[in-house]
């Protein structure tokens, strides 16, 4: 326990900090004031103000230092910024002391800094990305009304810029001197991270480049990378998680279609998936229940993707990856265990082990032709959007892909149970899903037009190849793991 005496004016000591298990605690040295001791009470007014009303007794406030902001001591006054949980107007409560002991208060600011930011570093530099048509269209209002006042309260250098354009984001980020960044903020659906994933890629120090970590905060109709990594879409939570947060390696996938390479971080998906993702914005109108709508209309139909697919497994025993995935998350932060040996030795993006989609398949891939593929999904997170936790055994940098696909031809009811159980990810057990964990694939879709997502955007309806890089990638969690539904 650190605890400081913190005395006002000439009575005596008034109010009393201390720093206790992780909390900090604001007190009346005297609490409690005995009924008739007026003088105590009143006094304090004086002392904590912006906190308690002359009619309300001061009672002990008692904060998680987990929502402590930042701290100052200057002319007399100490300042402790900590969080509103609940108001997303005003998401910052200021603690203002008046006349503390300046000796003792110097020393309080640097215990409190410190011991509020035991895992993670303070006053970061930040590039922040707003994407103005995401979702609804809200970005601008969530980053001014609830990030920007979180991030300014955490003494934060923040400059801010919106995406002009679809494409913009990913020549700010090939650009930008990531020197002078301790990391990228993107306030914005799943897609503007893909395009900043991809600047940082397409630059000649690519390994380095995507070292500088990025931050999520859920402003698009696709949070699923938000949800994964915050288990919220509550925007003060999320920007808590990014103040709050520490630095955690992801894997990153290649994908090569035709001559280009580019990255994902999140998803690959064919089929009804795919489908609905990009197929239906002429039903933008009906808001999120336009993809329930379409995979359902898609089930009835009993529409086929034929395809064929070919995956480097490393497993496909759903018992083994249950365990593996439980036994993973037991472990501490993969930060301290895991490194990344191509981007320690290599300047641009690691090279392909696997070839492109121009090689041969390798010998020891298992190639199939699914006449009735329904749903091909890829995933590197858990969670798809805010309810559908697909991929619930995803772990950051743990090296692996999860592969998904159910075939059209089930039973009706079937399918229908299946994707309804996706929201607690008890599709997973369902003898329909087939589910392996791999470090490579190759999709051939065999019709001629149709939709091929990557993290949420159209990419051309060609074949593709993709291979996952162990720890390229670095984004800010709330802990180094993800947020999943696995109840089996
Ligand atoms: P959503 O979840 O709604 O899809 P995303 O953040 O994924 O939101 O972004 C959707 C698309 O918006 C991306 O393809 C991105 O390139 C594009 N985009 C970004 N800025 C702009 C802009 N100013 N005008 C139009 N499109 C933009
Ligand atoms: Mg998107």
């Amino acid at each position: 326990m650190v605890s400081y005496q913190i005395l006002s004016g000439p009575n005596d000591a008034e109010v009393h900090c201390s720093i206790e298990n992780n909390e900090l605690r604001i007190c009346p040295a005297k609490y409690p004031p005995a009924q008739d001791d007026r003088h105590v009470r009143r006094s304090l007014d004086g002392v904590l103000s912006n906190c308690c009303s002359s009619s309300k007794p001061l009672s002990p406030r008692t904060i998680s230092l987990y929502e402590v902001l930042s701290t100052s001591c200057q002319d007399g006054t100490l300042r402790i910024s900590t969080i509103r949980r609940k108001n997303k107007k005003r998401p910052v409560k200021t603690y203002v002391i008046l006349n503390p002991t300046i000796e003792d208060c110097q020393t309080f600011v640097k215990t409190l800094w410190q011991e509020s930011y035991r895992n993670c570093s303070s006053k970061k530099r930040v590039k922040v990305l707003l994407n103005p048509f995401g979702g609804s269209g809200k970005a601008k209002s969530i980053w001014h009304d609830t990030v920007a006042p979180i991030f300014e309260a955490a003494e934060y250098a923040i400059d801010v810029q919106e995406t002009q354009y679809s494409g913009h984001a990913s020549e700010i980020a090939r650009a930008m001197r990531i020197e002078s960044y301790d990391m990228f903020v993107c306030v914005s659906g799943d897609g503007l991270p893909h395009e900043v994933i991809n600047g940082l890629a397409s630059r000649e120090d690519a390994s380095a480049a995507l070292r500088l970590p990025i931050a999520f905060i859920p402003a698009g109709s696709g949070n699923g990378s938000a949800k994964s990594i915050y288990d919220t879409q509550k925007h003060v939570d999320c920007a808590l998680g990014v103040v709050k947060g520490v630095v955690t390696p992801v894997d990153l996938l290649s994908v090569t279609q035709g001559d280009r390479r580019f990255m994902s971080y999140f998803s690959v998906s064919y089929g009804v998936i795919a489908d609905c993702d990009l197929g239906t914005e002429h039903l933008r109108w009906m808001g999120e229940a336009r993809f329930t709508y379409g995979v359902v209309q898609r089930i009835l139909s009993r529409t086929k993707y034929p395809c064929t697919l070919s995956l480097s497994i490393l497993s496909d025993d759903k018992d083994a990856i249950r365990r593996q995935y439980h036994e993973r998350t037991g472990q501490a932060c993969p930060e301290a265990v895991v490194s990344s040996p191509d981007s320690d030795t290599e300047l641009g993006l690691p090279r392909l082990k696997y070839g492109t989609i121009k090689d041969a398949i390798p010998d020891s891939w298992v190639t199939k032709r699914y006449a009735d593929m329904g749903t091909l999904y890829v995933g590197m997170m858990p969670y798809m959007s805010s309810t559908a936790c697909f991929f619930p055994t995803a772990s950051p940098a743990s090296g692996t892909l999860d592969v998904m696909h159910i075939q059209a031809s089930i039973p009706f009811f079937s399918a229908l149970g299946t994707v309804g159980a996706v929201d607690s990810a008890k599709h997973f057990g369902s003898d329909f899903c087939y589910y392996a964990k791999c470090d490579a694939f190759r999709l051939v879709p065999e019709a001629h037009e149709g939709y091929i997502s990557v993290d949420g955007e159209r990419v051309p309806f060609e074949p593709l190849q993709g291979e996952l890089h162990r720890a390229l990638g670095r984004i800010i969690t709330k802990n180094g793991q993800y947020y999943s539904q696995f109840l089996e």
